[in-house]
């Protein structure tokens, strides 16, 4: 026991206290058994490796002023000083030998893999000149910031419309932005904030425990409301380490969980368990219109009423065949949820909703429950993410951008929540434009995307990027393909703000570059991050107001001066101005604190890394209109409160009140938008088969049945070779450990996670002939295939394999470029036109390096890449690639080899030209693109939501 304390008698595992980060005192390892001091700083930051932004605190060694490791922060209020492996592998990261480190520039052919070191000046000069004289021209949508790995908020918002363009891409369509719609279209947020710690009841349609969105902020909550009693239930087909740890584990056929959230929500409907005056208050029921049944004037029992006939066809028994799940499961489960009432949380994030086409469905039949339960807006319910992210001002804020690019918003996905960012490579083969400056930031869409040849194939036309800079501190699979490769700074080398909805509250973190920020204290001064950072590795914030500056150099394109600085005019804006103006004069409470002991907003931020704005979180909707709003405002027919045109609020009991940024200003039940946007029959929450159900797998193979729905399905063509049983593959699991393209040379990580094997249950192993674990499969898609070994389990559901994404880096370069820990080498060919194979040469092994710990690899595995071999899938209406891919599965041949792949660029346009094919186009009501309610990143002015003119 006495082992476990330090001497001062402090636990070894307890944090560090503020008052002792100046001068923290531990025993280096090393020196066992001798007892030999180390002295630290320690110095908080924010963790890069996901969204969830937790707290770091860097351990810097006052003997050589290096990073010696990264721990919690224990002030950071959503991660309280825990982290995941991938928080402390942060210093692999910073220490990886194969990092980029300086400002690369192409010396050869794009795509050759020769590079020359160039200067920050030299960047600066040849993209400000093409923007400038882009911009000069009418050509602004020419230029497109395209981001993977997001953590850099609001400056890159002001950046671009400073710039005065529609160039903001991201990845959220392969990401998230099914879940997205199905939340949005009920309550605008786009995004749960469930109060996990204190509910009753927690269902959860992810991966939680292990993997989740918000991972370790959130695992942390579920596990305490599971201490306080709170029982857990997991919809997943594979036995994750969190259904592992649930009281009920729904293994759900992939895409019908809506079958079965919607059976739940019969049951409660049915066994009039729901609680009827929140559905009555706080719903838009009177707008309901359904089979005929207008809710108008008939009031609320008749609504209810029809309700129940209208998902009279949801029997749990019909769930059951849909899904799989038994139907007394469904039941038994519906009624723990109606008795947790308003203390149920759910999430859903990818999972289910990024899996199937109509993946905004689950999300939004999760919410109904919500809704019957009265569990919007309440401790242990489900809150908005509106409510918990902290979003500060900035000062001068650039007017919206006047134009509309349609290579971001095309009008064929007018619902879409996000940029149809994997669609690019075929916008661009359509010659629907051209990118004459292009900037990937932490993105690498040749690998993390599908469809990665067909990438490969536009990233190497300069006639489609005329100049393509890759930001990033890591080398990549599409830095290859870059003019221009970054080096931008990891969790320790960088300022950014962030906030996430983590629990029930609000908190802003700040992330520092740790070097600079003690240096400084130190008395040194640095012009710029990249001079205190290894190498010339630089910050964003820094690089675009420098851009900014080489774009307008004398302010006469009015750009500059949104990069000038608060405090002395006309001078360039500094971090410490950017950041200090935002403490100062937009976060509530902070000066206050920072008062109380003396310090400034910016370095209290400096030295605590983190501060809690707000825990008045709940029932934001049910907040009184202030009294000045009011004045002059009118209440419209459906309780509308509305100010020179403007809704503002909502009467509900005769009182007014904010309400939801809805239409309605309410719950919507009704989505009018479906209606207005020729989706009438989705008007409810609806269940309606993915493209991977049953019915079309036989479509596939020619034997289309009863329930096969063409006007929602499109139907697979197999290659010619494709061989083999059909089956579902589920390729979007995380593996907790792994980030997606950031951890190559994260020792501690690959130690732990280096294969990704193809899940087989027992019952379909037997049915492919006797498949044994370690077996060579070949893996058909509808593009191509690739080759993997075999890992033969009962956590998954039979009909369904399963692999993850997770591995399958590759190089082309044996000696350097994507870190060697985790990449293969290997033989990339285009053997006829749009036909691309890669053959592994070499896979990983030891090698020599300024890190002694590159001799100590002792995997030999990469993985394989199999997002390279899916084609792209857009959802007609929330515009999501749908992950989940049919698959003929047959054991590999004898001139197969582990890592094979095989895919024809010329079949992935023609399924993404069938999947184009079931999209309903704007123009919407008035000639708009898009409903003008609905959230768009960078939103652009009013002006040009238009198609035609109002
Ligand atoms: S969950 Fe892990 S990877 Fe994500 S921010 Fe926290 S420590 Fe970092």
């Amino acid at each position: 026991m006495s082992n476990e304390f330090n001497r001062d008698g402090s636990h070894l595992a307890y944090c560090p206290p503020v008052e002792k980060w100046e001068d923290w005192v531990e025993l280096d390892p090393e020196a066992w058994p001798r007892r030999v001091e180390k002295h630290y700083s320690l110095v908080p930051t924010i963790c890069f490796n996901c969204e969830s932004a937790c707290g770091l605190l860097a351990y810097v060694d006052k003997e050589t002023g290096q990073v010696a490791k990264f721990e919690g922060n224990p002030m950071h209020p959503a991660s309280r000083g825990r982290l995941c492996a991938k928080g402390p592998a942060t210093i692999n990261q910073i220490h990886d030998p194969d990092r980029v480190l300086y400002p690369m520039k192409r010396s050869g052919e794009r795509g050759a893999g020769r590079w020359t070191r160039t200067s920050w000046e030299e960047v600066l000069e040849t993209f400000g000149t093409r923007i400038r004289k882009a911009i000069q021209e009418g050509r602004g949508e020419e230029v497109m910031y395209h981001v993977g790995r997001p953590g850099h908020d609001f400056i890159m918002e002001r950046t671009l419309q400073a710039w005065g363009i529609d160039g903001h891409n991201s990845h959220t369509n392969v990401c998230s932005s099914s879940a997205r719609l199905g939340y949005l279209l009920w309550h605008y947020a786009d995004r749960p904030s469930p109060d996990h710690a204190n509910a009753r009841f927690i269902l959860l349609l992810s991966a939680h425990l292990e993997s989740g969105h918000y991972f370790n902020p959130h695992a942390q909550r579920i596990i305490d409301g599971k201490m306080a009693g709170a029982k857990l239930a997991v919809m997943d087909p594979r036995l994750s380490n969190t259904a592992s740890m649930a009281d009920y584990w729904m293994p759900t056929y992939p895409g019908t969980e809506a079958a079965v959230l919607l059976a739940m929500a019969k049951v409660i409907l049915d066994e009039s368990l729901f609680d009827a005056t929140f559905v009555k208050n706080w719903t838009n029921w009177e707008e309901v219109e359904v089979d005929g049944f207008v809710a108008k004037g008939q009031g609320f029992a008749a609504l209810i009423e029809a309700l129940k006939k209208h998902y009279a066809r949801f029997t749990p028994e019909f769930a059951e065949k849909e899904s799989g799940v038994k139907a007394e499961v469904i039941v038994k489960t519906a009624r723990e949820i109606a008795t947790a009432g308003s203390r149920f949380a759910s999430h859903l994030w990818r999972g289910s909703a990024s899996g199937n086409l109509g993946g905004w469905q689950p999300a939004r039949a999760l919410m109904l429950l919500h809704v019957l339960t009265g569990s919007v807006g309440t401790e242990g319910g489900h809150n908005l993410n509106a409510w918990n992210k902290f979003v500060p001002k900035t000062f001068k804020v650039p007017p919206p951008q006047k134009r509309w690019n349609e290579l971001l918003y095309p009008r064929e996905w007018p619902l879409c929540t996000h940029e149809m960012s994997f669609l690019l490579p075929h916008f661009l083969k359509e010659g629907r434009g051209r990118i004459e400056a292009y900037f990937t930031r932490v993105f690498n869409p040749v690998w993390t995307y599908p469809d990665g040849f067909s990438w490969i194939e536009m990233l190497h036309d300069e006639e489609k990027f005329g100049l393509h800079a890759a930001l990033t501190p890591t080398w990549s699979e599409t830095a290859w393909f870059a003019d221009y490769v970054l080096p931008m700074g990891f969790s320790s080398e960088r300022h950014d703000l962030m906030s996430q909805e983590s629990y029930a509250g609000k908190w802003i973190g700040f992330r520092q570059p740790v070097n600079r920020v003690l240096r400084e204290r130190a008395g040194e001064k640095f012009e710029y991050t990249y001079q205190a950072n290894p190498g010339e590795v630089w910050e964003e914030d820094e690089f675009w107001i420098n851009l900014s500056w080489a774009i307008d150099p004398d302010g006469a394109m009015g750009i500059r001066q949104y990069f000038e600085s608060p405090y002395r005019p006309g001078q360039k804006l500094t971090v410490d101005e950017y950041y200090g103006w935002i403490f100062d004069n937009s976060v509530p409470g902070l000066p206050e604190t920072a008062k109380k002991e003396g310090l400034t907003p910016l370095q209290y931020m400096r030295k605590y890394g983190a501060f809690e704005v707000t825990r008045d979180v709940y029932k934001q909707n049910e907040k009184p209109v202030p009294a000045a709003d009011l004045a002059g405002s009118r209440v419209e027919t459906n309780g509308v409160l509305t100010k020179a045109g403007k809704p503002i609020g909502v009467m509900v009991e005769d009182q007014p009140v904010v309400g939801y940024n809805t239409p309605s200003r309410k719950l919507e039940l009704f989505s009018k938008t479906m209606v207005d946007w020729k989706w009438p029959e989705f008007a409810l929450p609806e269940y309606f088969r993915s493209h991977i159900h049953r019915s079309a797998q036989a479509a596939s193979l020619g034997q289309p049945g009863e329930d096969f729905d063409s006007k929602y399905m499109p139907v697979v063509e197999w290659p010619k070779d494709a061989r083999g049983d059909v089956y579902t593959l589920l390729p979007i699991f995380r593996l907790p450990n792994l980030i997606h393209t950031r951890s190559g040379n994260a020792k501690f990580l690959y130690e732990i996670s280096h294969k990704n094997p193809l899940w087989v249950n027992p019952v379909d192993a037997k049915k492919l002939g006797g498949v044994r674990t370690g077996d060579l499969m070949k893996v058909h898609t509808e593009i191509g295939y690739f080759v993997l070994h075999a890992w033969v389990t009962e956590g998954l559901t039979p009909g369904v394999v399963a692999c993850s994404h997770h591995l399958g880096r590759w190089r082309i370069n044996k000696e350097d470029q994507v870190e060697r820990m985790s990449s293969a080498w290997v033989d990339l060919k285009e053997v006829g036109k749009g036909q691309w194979k890669m053959r592994q040469l070499e896979s990983v092994s030891p090698y020599e390096s300024a890190d002694p710990e590159t001799k100590r690899v002792w995997w030999s595995d990469a993985g394989v890449h199999q997002d390279i071999t899916f084609p792209v899938h857009p959802d007609p209406i929330s515009g999501m690639h749908c992950w989940h891919q049919m698959v003929r599965v047959e054991k590999a041949g004898a001139e197969d080899r582990y890592g094979d792949i095989f895919v024809d660029t010329n079949l992935s346009f023609a399924v993404y030209q069938r999947w184009k094919a079931l999209v309903r186009p704007a123009p919407g009501p008035a000639g708009l693109r898009r409903p003008l309610w609905i959230p768009r990143v960078v939103r652009p002015d009013v002006a040009a939501y238009y198609i035609t003119k109002p």
